[in-house]
């Protein structure tokens, strides 16, 4: 599954080699440019964080915790009309579930607004900016375009005892919302249109989720963005190329203020994922408009969703690694995520019984009311996992695709007179096949090899196939989730079309009647485990001991090994 579009797939970097960030940042602290090492993570609060924002987090903790200094995390909630407590607080608890610490380094920008303010004037003052009287959409015309200087206002020209007192007459709430802004006064005619007399505050009458009904002006991202920075001692400020054009306007303020350090901007390349959407308006969209059940559903992008889908916090990570940091802009393959993911569950998942489509079987010569506790193990990878116990009788359900009355030539598994092996306990052989009124196949009567205990025939034959199953004694019903990809294209709303033309249908399955072994009772929300021959699976948080639920994180098909086994991962 190759990204479609003019964008090449990233080949992973090798983790040994350090990014361009990291060297710049060893050269600094080596050349003594620097002291200690600060940069941050600054999340508007205004959605849940996805896997672009884990990519962020781990190079700005990474390098924090690599070079001995730390990452601030700091709330850039200076949009009142957007941002929420709720979000505050998910932020919070994704950052740290991801494995990272910002020990008493947690700040808001909303609470530099007096300090930003204050300098806002420092700016009028000095003749570096003016309150503007034009419209959004007069401004917007001003402007010009790339290849057309834009025009003066006509209020630029106002003396700044005049824009002194509006400005302050806009804090005082005097004046309805876009009655007026405070505009830099740089450069109308800079081929960089963000020098071209941005805005720095503009009137908003909404209360704050942390100031109240306290500002009801607000100070744009480009005002208080290098600013905090500065405040906060920053030293490498790590932000997506989308800001590159934004860092001439960055070094302007920081250059024309009292500000108390001096931070410089490094920009990378945003991630991009196949099959996947990063925009916080589009994730927004997707809950609201009710075409996924929230922000943590598993198949969303979110940080929250994948760790309910059962993603650990260790995949991702690994995941962040493995994309490295560039300077160009391109398209990872989804599935090296879920690579990246299924590496550290095979790893790590306890292996399991669970039949999720189930099909019984009788074993007429099994003795009724015998139970053997079949030993098996926990996880072949991971010796110091243990076996456990499972309990065998004579009526077991098995995966109603294991079984094909005429099976075609390279279908391995049973059918009639074949022998299989059931995983760590006997050979069996179906002998007959019960069918209800319909021609349904709703029985298989089948015979075991009592010398196959285990799984081996003395004799040395060994079945195509290893089934599992559950005893239908002991089995517990469970209602089992099978997620896939939110979006049927690799490059979902490409070619103009309408984004949500492109959800998959059936990228949310829910069975109902599945079997799951005993043991699978105490397994967690948090863990994840493998259904043998299935895939990886965790407790959905809608779980209860009575009503189990389990969500498929993935299956077990690695289509990111596959496609680098045939050399075709990248262009
Ligand atoms: P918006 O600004 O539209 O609300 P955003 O995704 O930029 O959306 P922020 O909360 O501003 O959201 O992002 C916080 C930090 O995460 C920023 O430094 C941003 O550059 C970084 N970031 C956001 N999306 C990605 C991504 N896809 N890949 C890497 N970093 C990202
Ligand atoms: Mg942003």
């Amino acid at each position: 599954m190759l990204a479609s579009g003019p964008v090449s797939i990233q080949t992973p970097a090798s983790p040994e080699r350090g990014d361009f960030i990291r060297e710049i940042v060893a050269a600094d602290l080596r050349e003594g440019r620097v002291g200690a090492v600060v940069t941050r993570f600054p999340p508007e609060p205004n959605g849940y964080l996805h896997i672009g924002h884990a990519k962020s987090i781990c190079l700005n903790f990474g390098i924090a915790n690599e070079f001995g200094g730390h990452c601030n995390l700091r709330f850039d909630d200076t949009n009142p009309t957007k941002e929420e407590q709720e979000y505050i607080d998910a932020i919070q608890a994704d950052v740290r579930w991801l494995g990272f610490d910002w020990g008493e380094h947690l700040y808001f920008a909303s609470d530099y607004f007096e300090q930003l303010y204050e300098w806002a004037v420092h700016l009028v003052r000095t003749g570096r900016a003016y309150v503007d009287d034009l419209s959004a959409d007069e401004i917007r015309e001003y402007r010009g375009t790339l290849t057309e200087p834009g025009r003066e206002s006509p209020w630029r020209s106002r003396s700044a005892e005049e824009s002194l007192d509006l400005f302050e007459r806009m804090r005082r709430g005097e004046f309805p919302n876009g009655a007026r802004v405070l505009r830099a006064r740089i450069d109308m005619a800079s081929p960089n249109i963000n020098m071209r007399d941005p805005v720095l505050y503009r009137i908003v009458h909404a209360a704050h989720p942390r100031t109240g009904d306290a500002w009801c002006v607000y100070p744009t991202y480009d005002f208080a963005h290098g600013q905090s920075d500065a405040i906060e001692g920053i030293t490498h400020s790590i932000c997506t190329l989308e800001f590159e054009v934004h860092r001439p306007l960055y070094d302007w303020l920081v250059d024309n203020l009292p500000v108390p350090s001096r931070p410089h901007q490094y920009e990378f390349a945003r991630l991009n994922l196949t099959y996947t959407v990063l925009s916080k308006r589009i994730l927004l969209r997707l809950v609201n408009e009710g075409h996924v059940h929230g922000w943590d559903d598993p198949r969303m992008p979110t940080i929250s969703g994948l760790r309910r889908r059962g993603f650990p916090a260790e995949g991702i990570r690994e995941f962040a690694t493995l994309v490295g940091v560039s300077k160009a802009d391109s398209v990872v393959e989804v599935g090296l995520l879920e690579h990246a993911v299924r590496d550290v569950l095979n790893r790590t998942a306890a292996r399991r019984f669970a039949v999720l489509r189930p099909l019984k079987v009788v074993i007429e010569n099994y003795p009724d009311g015998q139970v053997e506790e079949m030993d098996v193990v926990n996880n072949p990878e991971d010796p110091s996992a243990g076996s456990r116990k499972v309990p065998f009788t004579r009526e077991l359900w098995i995966e109603r695709d294991d079984f094909m009355e005429v099976p075609p030539a390279k279908f391995f598994r049973l059918a009639p007179g074949r022998e299989v092996r059931l995983r760590s306990a006997y050979f069996v052989t179906c002998r007959e096949v019960v069918k209800d009124a319909d021609g349904q196949v709703v029985e298989l009567r089948c015979t075991y090899d009592p010398a196959t205990r285990g799984g081996d025939a003395p004799d040395g034959r060994r079945p195509k196939a290893t089934l599992h199953w559950v005893s239908a004694v002991h089995a517990m019903p469970a209602e089992v989730r099978l997620y896939d990809h939110l979006f049927s294209r690799p490059d979902p709303g490409a070619n103009g079309s309408d984004l949500f033309a492109d959800l998959n249908p059936e990228s949310e399955m829910v069975l109902t009647g599945c079997l799951i072994e005993p043991a699978l009772a105490e397994v967690r929300v948090g863990d994840t485990v493998q259904f043998e021959r299935l895939g990886y699976f965790s407790p959905d948080p809608d779980s209860t001991p009575e009503d189990p639920v389990f969500n498929r994180t993935l299956t077990l098909k690695d289509t990111w090994a596959r496609l680098q086994a045939q050399g075709r991962q990248g262009t």
